[in-house]
């Protein structure tokens, strides 16, 4: 199926996969914490009739600590998403290639990073364009 194919052996990609599942399954449970602090605390501070916008959109703390928990929330997201598409790859024997280029991803970028998508030279050009 795949035209190019990792270096990776079985074991490493068990090791991979098994990083990958534990990564979700931490990441997901950040993500629980945050969403009942973030929500449950907000609305245990609302008493009935208050709406959420404008006055905490003019609180400033508040509002400051809803946006950094919204963009660590984004963060998550994201980063969720990252580890699922990889662990999707896995099971259709794509992992570990590079989404650009089709070339396989430097082994030591996949360790330190096992959802990376990119090889390193695409991923400083992207870096680069930014
Ligand atoms: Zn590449």
């Amino acid at each position: 199926m795949a035209t190019a194919k990792t270096n990776l052996t079985t074991k490493e990609l068990k090791e991979l996969k098994e990083r990958l599942n534990a990564e979700r399954a931490d990441l997901q449970s950040q993500l629980t914490e945050i969403e009942q602090n973030t929500f449950g605390s907000n609305q245990s501070d609302l008493s009935g009739e208050m709406a959420f916008d404008e006055e905490y959109a003019d609180a400033g703390t508040a509002t400051f600590e809803r946006e950094r928990d919204l963009s660590l929330v984004n963060n998550l997201h994201d980063l969720i998403e990252k580890v699922d598409k990889a662990l999707a790859k896995m099971d259709e024997g794509t992992y570990g290639l590079c989404q650009r280029c089709g070339k396989p991803i430097e082994k030591a970028r996949l360790k330190a990073l096992p959802y990376a998508s990119l090889c390193l030279a695409d991923k400083k050009a992207e870096e680069h364009v930014r």
